[in-house]
């Protein structure tokens, strides 16, 4: 057995069994070969998928792929999935519009005391338990509902409507809530009622949070494998197991009771998620027709379980007195508890109808759901490791977001800082969308503006047949080939498009000409195009030029033209060939704006590489990134801007503005330009303009701020 291992010490089996020796990743390896890859067990703790969070470089990292979501990466510094799951908390408005008297917001409190610069003062032990992992700051709804039930003495069906009451923002609702809290506080004693109140407060801050349905590692299910039945817990379950569940008739409407379930069917195991740490609550079951039997169950309060009523119901909607259909009959809940402690958790999804499965012997649904700081690691790690098929995968995915060219622009600069460049389409090998070709990614040609999905297949097929036609490979074409056998049969926009974007570049001959010889070719007759087609062989030379003079005698002379009247012209275009009125010679700007109108982006140059006093910069934006300078002057592509007024300082109220900026080494997401600035060259920061930029370097916030600013 072979290994693929990377630098950080993860590695991967190999999937070729006769491969003997292990591969190393590093510099030189040219060619990676298939692996085999697990989700389930991939190490949690790779240092350099953490480090790659902690240092911001979160575009594509679920859940915290914004701007703000980089800045308190870098900031907090996860090195765990509770650290990045406090983030995903913190960057939610709850937590960052909720300011303590210090006038700075609960994410930056949270973060000075993550990193021991801030102390944490707990009213008492009970809120210590409850928010010792949050380092005292309320984060998380759970967080909510155990205060009100230990602090305020709350039930959990109380506790919820709090939750939703506040998710609603129902200010009636919330003021009754209030009274009783305050009122049950007074009952428990636990807080003053001045402390009540305070902690009511911040509950009316926090906001909706997404709870995990998981089941606590301890919790056992039915496998059945070798024609037996065996008891196993949750955590040695893996994908593919069959599990007993209820019959699937219990899918119809009708009502079901434990006596309607005679049989129990098998259920497939589809997936398993390590959901990490999570509040658990219990609930313990007495059988309804014989006390003696006893059930219990750990798991968190979203997770769901099957009423007598047919009704899926999570654990925070029952109560003391409700019936759960069990394996072997009805049971009723005698207690239900909300611990104040985290444990270890686990969620599996079954194929069944209604995800339905016995889990301690008690009917549970769970459908798919994942902790999102376990999904925002999977798409780290998979960063990290196969940075080729991250960005793939996400630029394919990009049509599905809603501004798929903003999407591709910022997963192209990013790729840029991995040294991985998104190179346009080329004919020689064209595919319908995005793929790895070598150490980058091309551009597939299904994304290029004009030629829709439709039109994709028409082009490949056109060309196969031309392949066959010449009995020669598209990488031996000239361009004069594919201009008299492609022209007529590729849509005229189409044909445009991919010259334009790039794509046949590997002819040796500037876009703009190409695109000038299509339309003096347009201009011959359907006859004399066929003609040309039908004597391609006899052709002396391989320009265009050649090729009208051939054609341009009439036939009794030998060329393709029906009378003189047609050669004339024809030669007359050749003279246009040789002298053109305009300068068919690209140029930066012409190139980059193509790309930009086909696909989305100037790929090949930047726009900023057309300007002549783009010299004077003294850095690229890569290699300011990556030096120590504090000061670098940057040629630089304005991307989206973001205008605030200020809260603070002298006087508040003033604009200032957070950009985007690019070169065709990268791109700075963010960077600062304070009222000062602002208010003085302001009028130059808009989109696509072309500007010299100083640059300083924000060594205690890890950005940059603008402090002038050249147009060019
Ligand atoms: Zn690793």
């Amino acid at each position: 057995m072979a290994f693929l291992i990377y630098p950080c010490g993860c590695k991967f089996e190999l999937q070729d069994s006769s491969l003997k020796d292990d591969i190393v990743v590093d510099d030189k390896l040219k060619e990676y070969p298939a692996i085999k890859l697990d989700f389930n067990n991939i190490d949690k703790d790779c240092k350099d998928t953490w480090n790659l969070i902690s240092e911001g470089n979160t575009t594509g990292v679920f859940q915290v792929e914004t701007r703000l979501g980089s800045i308190w990466c870098k900031k907090i510094q996860p090195h765990n999935i509770d650290e990045l799951s406090l983030i995903i908390a913190l960057i939610r408005p709850g937590c960052l519009e909720s300011y303590m008297e210090d006038g700075k917001n609960l994410t930056h409190h949270c973060c000075e005391r993550k990193h021991g610069r801030e102390d944490v003062v707990y009213l008492n032990d009970t809120m210590k338990e409850i928010l010792k992992d949050t380092y005292g700051i309320l984060t998380y709804q759970e967080e909510a509902i155990l205060l009100a039930s230990k602090v305020a003495g709350m039930n959990l069906q109380q506790a919820d409507s709090l939750r939703k009451a506040i998710g609603k923002k129902d200010t009636e609702l919330m003021s009754k809530l209030e009274k009783e809290f305050v009122e049950g506080c007074k009952n428990t004693g636990v807080v003053t009622e001045e402390q009540g109140k305070e902690i009511f407060e911040t509950i009316r801050a926090s906001q909706r949070y997404q709870f995990n349905r998981c089941l606590a590692l301890d919790t056992t299910v039915e496998v059945y494998k070798d024609y037996k039945y065996i008891i196993k817990p949750i955590k040695d379950i893996k994908i593919g197991d069959s599990l007993t569940c209820p019959g699937y008739y219990s899918d119809t409407k009708r009502s079901v009771s434990s006596d309607s379930i005679r049989w129990h069917e098998l259920t497939n195991v589809v997936n398993i998620f390590d959901n990490g740490k999570q509040f658990i609550s219990t609930i313990s079951l007495s059988k309804i027709d014989d006390k003696s039997l006893r059930k219990e169950i750990d798991c968190t309060i979203n997770h769901r379980f099957l009423c007598s009523d047919n009704v899926i119901r999570p654990v925070k909607n029952l109560d003391i007195g409700n019936i759960l259909i069990c394996k072997d009959g009805n049971y009723i809940i005698d207690s239900l508890w909300l611990d104040h402690t985290k444990a270890p958790t686990i969620n599996i999804e079954v194929d069944h109808p209604r995800h339905l499965y016995y889990a301690n012997g008690i009917t549970t649904s769970n459908s798919h759901s994942i902790s999102y700081a376990m999904v925002g690691y999977y798409t780290a790690y998979c960063k990290t490791h196969f940075p080729l098929q991250f960005y793939t995968s996400y630029l394919r995915g990009a049509i599905w977001k809603q501004k798929p060219l903003e999407e591709i622009k910022t997963l192209v600069n990013d790729a840029k800082k991995q040294d991985i460049y998104v190179l346009p389409p080329d004919i020689r090998n064209l595919k319908e969308e995005f793929y790895i070709e070598n150490k980058n990614i091309r551009f597939g040609i299904s994304e290029i503006k004009n030629i829709g999905t439709s039109a994709v297949e028409t082009i490949l097929r056109h060309l196969q047949s031309v392949v066959e036609k010449l009995e020669k490979p598209i990488t031996e074409w000239k361009w004069t080939e594919f201009l008299v056998f492609c022209s007529q049969d590729i849509n005229n926009s189409a044909y445009e498009a991919l010259i334009s974007c790039g794509a046949c570049d590997c002819f040796g001959i500037g876009r703009r000409r190409m695109i000038y010889e299509l339309k003096i070719y347009n201009m011959l007759s359907p006859g004399e195009r066929k003609w040309i087609q039908d004597n391609f062989k006899e052709i002396k030379g391989d320009t265009l030029v050649d090729i009208l003079q051939f054609c341009g005698k009439v036939k009794k002379e030998g060329g393709g033209c029906h009378n003189q009247g047609r050669a004339d012209k024809l030669l007359k275009l050749k003279g246009e060939l040789e002298t053109p009125p305009h300068s068919t010679l690209d140029n930066v700007l012409t190139i980059a704006q193509d790309e930009e109108k086909y696909l989305g982006i100037a790929l090949t140059v930047s726009k900023v590489d057309g300007r002549a006093d783009a010299e004077k910069a003294t850095h690229t934006i890569k290699d300011f990134i990556g030096c120590r300078d504090k000061y670098g002057i940057l040629a630089v592509e304005v991307g989206e801007i973001k205008i605030i007024h200020t809260k603070k300082g002298k006087n508040p109220g003033q604009e200032m503005a957070f950009v985007n900026i690019s070169d065709n080494s990268g791109s700075i997401d963010g960077a600062v330009c304070f009222p000062n600035v602002f208010a003085e060259n302001g009028e130059l920061l808009y989109e696509a303009n072309t500007l010299l930029m100083q640059v300083e370097r924000n060594t205690t916030q890890e950005g940059f701020i603008i402090n002038k600013l050249w147009q060019i």
